[in-house]
């Protein structure tokens, strides 16, 4: 079933019995999403992630991780960020457990997949995507990259802000 893509998936025909787990390498698709402005996507549009299932005594515990690189622009200088994303995330299902012991993403049996991991990810997310912790971003004036720019970049000081004033006022 390798390139084949999970959207939702069929626990309950794992046939699982109580205190069984399994493991499972599945592929999820993953739709572009925007960030901070910025458009963010992962190759191929899918993620290759471990999905293990566990049976508890009346219900499921689960445990998605995945390992991404994500393409799309450093939000101050807008190259190539070059990030990656990893996520570790767990879901419980308790029937009867109440609120805290029932997964979002489960419903009679079947686990939606897609919707845990685009959740998943981006909480994962950094609170801004940037090349490095250190990059300049774009000149205010003319929008080039200072990275590349060098310290020499300036431009000429604003002129006088009276002759700004004097163009503003029209005589008839
Ligand atoms: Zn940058
Ligand atoms: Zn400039």
């Amino acid at each position: 079933m390798v390139g084949q893509r999970t959207d939702i998936f069929d626990i309950g025909a794992l046939g699982l019995s109580s205190g069984e787990g399994r493991r499972l390498e599945l592929e999820v698709a993953v739709a572009d999403f925007h960030f901070g402005g910025e458009r963010y996507s992962v190759p191929g549009g899918s993620v290759s992630a471990t999905l293990d299932v566990s049976h508890t005594t009346s219900g499921y515990s689960m445990r998605l991780r995945l390992d991404t690189p994500l393409e799309g622009p450093c939000m101050r200088c807008l190259a190539d960020a070059g990030h990656a994303v990893a996520v570790d995330a767990r879901e419980v299902d308790q029937p009867g457990g109440g609120e805290e012991l029932s997964s979002p993403y489960l419903e009679d049996e079947h686990l939606d997949l897609r919707a845990w991991t685009r959740d998943a990810l981006a909480l994962a997310l950094p609170v801004r995507i940037i090349c490095k912790e250190e990059c300049l971003g774009l000149c205010s004036v003319c929008g080039e990259d200072l990275n590349r720019a060098g310290p020499e970049h300036a431009h000429e000081p604003e002129p006088d802000p009276r002759w700004a004033a004097l163009r503003e006022l029209r005589l008839d």
